[in-house]
């Protein structure tokens, strides 16, 4: 009857006997549900599943069918790995109730495939972590070191497991700042006992208990802070030493060209001229360099307050829309009225608008420039700033470098002519100061488009 009313609804259905033999021909049937009749067999031997496991046939989905007074043994299927029971008689119908079985079947195979997944990436994680050049380490919540990796265990020696991580890495006795501090993912810079700096990366994880744990990676950036110290008051002192010949050449120049030095003709004149023009581009040049130096050996010290975006905006519109008149670009600025107020150092802020609509501006013919304003929901609220262009844009394989120091696109036609490479690498320094994002969308000869968040100001206590 079973056999019947399964070939009816469409279903092969192949009687095996109980033995070895009969589960052999089940590993070759490959079904989808494996319906084993427990009719007479005793409470001691091995259940179904069991036993197709041991053929190796673990994901086989199985219903068992008993009979009354069998209920033990047929919990004892389901906690061995039966994915349902069945009682006997089966009924008129038996169709409803198999294909029930068969979809918690099918369900069970999904979950022990999803396991063993899981199990796999777990173990690729466990590799890779292991063998990686650098340190990293998983903790409770409670600061104790479940595991650490080889290049931790290089800089701590081995068997601190179990040792709270402040006491191991940091000689301490309660938990440092950023550790105690910082929940689910974190960034931080440490110097560890080795001596060397260290930029810390974290994130919450879940053990196969649902309990939470943190792993840490480390990166040496010890040679990049060398080399960032060494960068800086090479600049510094550079730029320093640059101010006053440059101040002693503006003065003289100014002699020349007022005739304290004795009157000059037309032709003189007009080579003084390049001079003065050269040496003030040049004391631009290095202003910016001392002022870039300044924000980028950070941290950036923020006067921060409630404001709202079209004042910040204000600061700089004039000049802008002065720079975009010279050049006949079409200006526009277009915001929303119902913005909320941002949370930031306005003086900065309308720095890095000046800067980004400013290269707009420097690197469009002609078209239109347009500084548009937006709100974002996500995040509890974020304001978003983009200047948009119809100039030369920038090539592709220029994108990713042009927000490094002193990087200019070669072949600008403006590159001769002013600019440091300076700007954008300062602003995505304001911005990042800030708690947002900067970054750039452009196409080459067709235009660019720079976007910056900051994010929206939410209650008067200033919560951020
Ligand atoms: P600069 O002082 O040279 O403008 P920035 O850091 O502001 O320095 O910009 C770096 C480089 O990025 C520029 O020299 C230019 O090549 C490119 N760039 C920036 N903004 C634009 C833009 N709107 N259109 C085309 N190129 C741009």
């Amino acid at each position: 009857m079973l056999a019947g009313a399964l070939e009816k609804a469409g279903f092969e259905f192949v009687a095996v006997p109980r033995d070895s033999a009969g589960v052999k021909r089940v590993a070759d049937f490959n079904c989808d549900l494996v319906l084993w009749d427990l009719e007479d067999s005793s409470p001691n031997e091995p259940t179904p599943a069991e036993r197709l496991r041991k053929s190796g046939l673990e994901d086989m989905p199985v219903a068992v069918i008993v009979q009354g007074g069998q209920g033990e043994l047929a919990a004892r299927s389901l906690a061995e790995g039966a994915a349902d029971f069945l009682y006997k008689p089966l009924g008129k119908d038996p169709l409803p109730r198999i294909l029930a079985s068969l979809s918690t079947g099918q369900k069970q195979r999904c979950i022990a495939w999803s396991n063993r997944v899981i199990e796999d990436t777990g173990r690729q994680i466990r590799g890779i972590l292991a063998n990686m050049a650098d340190p990293a380490y998983v903790v409770t919540p409670q600061y104790q070191i479940l595991y650490m990796n080889r290049a931790a265990e290089e800089i701590f020696g081995e068997g601190m497991r179990g040792g709270t991580c402040y006491r191991v890495f940091h000689d301490r006795d309660e938990p440092c700042e950023v550790c105690g501090k910082s929940k689910g993912s974190g960034r931080w810079r440490s110097v560890l006992k080795n001596g060397k700096s260290y930029r810390f990366m974290s994130a919450d994880i879940r053990n196969s208990a649902g309990e939470l744990e943190r792993l840490a990676v480390a990166t040496d950036v010890t040679v990049d802070e060398e080399v960032g110290k060494i960068y800086k008051t090479f600049i510094s002192n550079v730029s320093h030493d640059l101010r006053t010949p440059l101040a002693a050449i503006g003065q003289y120049v100014g002699i020349l060209l007022d005739g304290l030095g004795g009157q000059l003709n037309e032709e003189q004149k007009g080579n003084v001229d390049v001079i003065k023009r050269s040496s003030f581009r040049l004391r631009n040049l290095v202003e910016n360099l001392i002022d870039a130096n300044k924000i980028l050996s950070g941290p950036l010290k923020l006067k921060m307050e409630k404001a709202d975006i079209r004042e910040i905006i204000g600061i700089v519109l004039e000049r802008l829309e002065a720079q975009a008149e010279d050049k006949g670009l079409d200006f526009k600025v277009s915001v929303p009225d119902d913005l909320p107020p941002v949370y930031a150092d306005k003086a900065l802020i309308a720095q890095v608008i000046a800067n980004i609509a400013g290269n707009s501006i420097k690197f469009t013919e002609q078209g239109t420039v347009q500084l548009r304003v937006g709100y974002i929901p996500r995040d509890e609220g974020r304001i978003m700033i983009s200047v948009e262009d119809t100039g030369i844009g920038v090539p592709t394989e220029d994108l990713g470098n042009i927000f490094e120091l002193f990087y200019r696109v070669e072949g600008d036609k403006v590159y001769v002519e002013e600019g440091a490479g300076l700007g954008l690498a300062i602003s995505r320094e304001i911005v990042r100061a800030h708690r947002g994002t900067l970054w750039a969308e452009s196409l080459e000869a067709r235009g660019s488009a720079f976007h910056f968040t900051l994010p929206a100001h939410k209650n008067e206590s200033g919560a951020h």
